[in-house]
């Protein structure tokens, strides 16, 4: 039986990379004898990406545009790409070539093995800044030692994932998406493929240190509620600490006669104190923002136009709310 594969590409500014990018994807999926789309999902571009795929989505059927009214966020554009994906096995790829395509066909073989997921694991990144690497290396051995869910680390989004888990996926209606955890999360069976990450094709990356913190929060948020426990513990230290202290300035004020300036110490103390208690109720107000997204029960993301979907109904704008499209 034939298989039929879907290939997303989350794409934010690339217009420098994009028509490279759909070459050699283009060159590496015709090299397999089943059929196969490419979902490309536009992220609010301000340049000509758009523009490009929609021409290149006019003389191939493979190539499917999805074009979002506004910039949602790379986490977001896979989730779209992958409500509209309708191939056996999905298989998500950056815009900017620093995941080889070739390695696709790795994890198709595997994914034929019997694997449902298989996930690409990075063993050299090339190209990048050294902030970026050590930040990223931080990053996920802090959220694997604060999670209990298995995320493996080094790995990005680049990963086939099979139907199922792409169905399951699509249930799973958090708005705050750390989607490599949720694919963790789901279980099935999974492996991986190890691959030297790339430089970037063209262009520049499009997550500056602000999107990292914002995305660095979401996958520890998301997936663990140390942060809130480490804040009862150093509440819970403080206030049993000061309780001492208190003690302490008892005994001298009523069994010693030392005249105690004290400015210092007060203003030392104060200082210390309302640092860790504005520290820990920025914890807490983080969990609770992210509270606050989910019970909004806004749609994901709106999307203006689609192209290469045969279905003329599809061709109208199209909003995610959970599973439901609502026009
Ligand atoms: N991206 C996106 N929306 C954004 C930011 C990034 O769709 O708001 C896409 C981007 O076009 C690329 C992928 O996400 O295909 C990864 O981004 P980038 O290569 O800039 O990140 P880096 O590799 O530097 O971590
Ligand atoms: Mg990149």
């Amino acid at each position: 039986m034939k298989a039929r594969y879907s290939v997303i590409v989350p794409m934010f500014n690339e217009e420098e990379v994009i028509k490279h990018t759909y070459d050699r994807l283009k060159k590496v999926m015709d090299q397999s004898d089943d059929s196969y789309e490419l979902v490309f999902v536009n992220d609010g571009s301000r340049d000509h990406t758009a523009e490009i795929m929609r021409e290149i989505s006019s003389r191939d059927e493979n190539v499917k545009l999805i074009d979002f009214s506004r910039n949602f966020g790379h986490q977001v554009a896979i989730t779209a790409g992958m409500d509209y994906a309708e191939g056996d096995a999905v298989v998500v790829i950056d815009a900017d070539l620093q995941d080889p395509p070739e390695v696709i066909l790795q994890m198709i073989e595997k994914w034929k093995e019997g694997y449902e997921v298989v996930y690409g694991k990075r063993l050299k990144r090339q190209g990048e800044t050294i902030f970026k690497k050590v930040t990223a290396k931080i990053f996920y051995r802090l959220l694997s030692s604060m999670t209990s869910v298995d995320i493996p680390t080094d790995t990005g989004d680049f990963r086939l994932i099979d139907r199922k888990v792409c169905d399951v996926l699509r249930g799973l209606k958090e708005k705050n998406r750390y989607v490599r955890g949720l694919v963790s999360w789901v279980g099935f069976r999974q492996t991986m493929v190890e691959y030297d990450r790339e430089e970037r094709f063209a262009g520049e990356t499009k997550y500056p240190l602000k999107k990292m913190i914002r995305f660095a929060l979401d996958g520890i948020t998301s997936f663990s509620h140390k942060p809130l426990k480490i804040a009862s513990y150093i509440g819970f230290f403080l206030s049993f600490s000061s309780f001492l202290y208190l003690f302490f300035v008892l005994f001298q004020r009523v069994f010693t006669s030392w005249t105690v300036p004290g400015w210092a110490s007060i203003v030392g103390v104060n200082l210390l104190f309302n640092g860790i208690v504005l520290m820990l109720l920025g914890v807490i107000g983080e969990y609770i923002g992210r509270i606050y997204d989910e019970s909004k029960d806004r749609p994901l993301y709106i999307v203006r136009e689609t192209k290469g979907y045969l279905d003329v109904e599809q061709e109208h704008s199209h909003i995610r709310k959970g599973n439901d499209y609502v026009r």
